[in-house]
């Protein structure tokens, strides 16, 4: 089956995206064939399993690092890419739980953890973009996550290889 394109595979992530659940689409040079959809996936049907529309779906805790957990994967099926676009239903949060993935070990906050997983990466510009700034709980949001947030945003930025701003729907390329 053909895998959505960036657009499609965005809007179908909104659609199946609830409160509890996020989502990260990991695209290399701006190449639809070359895009894989990641999950927190704890209470989306058909969790763990391939969904044969927008990817595998990954199961885990935060998005981003189930999309850390796969990205060695993603390298090996869609070559090393000069761009490496990351979107996400929520910016990356500072409180995520440390994980050792290939016998690296990333740090506490999905913000920290791209960071660490662009330096580990020199030669490929990683380009995040957010749907919402995360503030915990929507339907509660928490304005000192939210404050942290924003300054997890500037810390990503502060990165040579890495630029984190919202997600404008309108300006992206090739979706
Ligand atoms: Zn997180």
């Amino acid at each position: 089956m053909p895998p959505l394109s960036l657009g499609p595979a965005i809007a179908r992530a909104r659609q199946l995206c609830g409160n509890a659940e996020v989502w990260a689409i990991l695209r290399f040079d701006q190449d639809n064939d070359r895009m894989e959809v990641y999950w927190s996936e704890r209470t989306v049907a058909g969790a763990q399993t391939p969904d044969g529309a927008g990817g595998f779906r990954h199961y885990g805790t935060h998005a981003e690092s189930v999309m850390i957990h796969g990205f060695a994967q993603a390298l090996a099926d869609h070559g090393a890419p000069r761009v490496a676009e990351i979107f996400l239903s929520r910016s990356p949060c500072s409180t995520s739980p440390l994980i050792t993935v290939g016998g690296v070990q990333y740090p506490e906050g999905c913000a920290s953890k791209l960071i660490l997983l662009a330096n580990q990466n020199p030669g490929i510009q990683f380009n995040v973009f957010y749907r919402n700034l995360y503030a915990g709980n929507p339907a509660n949001p928490d304005p000192a996550l939210r404050a942290r947030s924003s300054a997890a945003v500037m810390m990503m930025n502060s990165c040579p290889n890495l630029e984190a701003g919202p997600l404008e729907d309108g300006l992206l390329v090739n979706p």
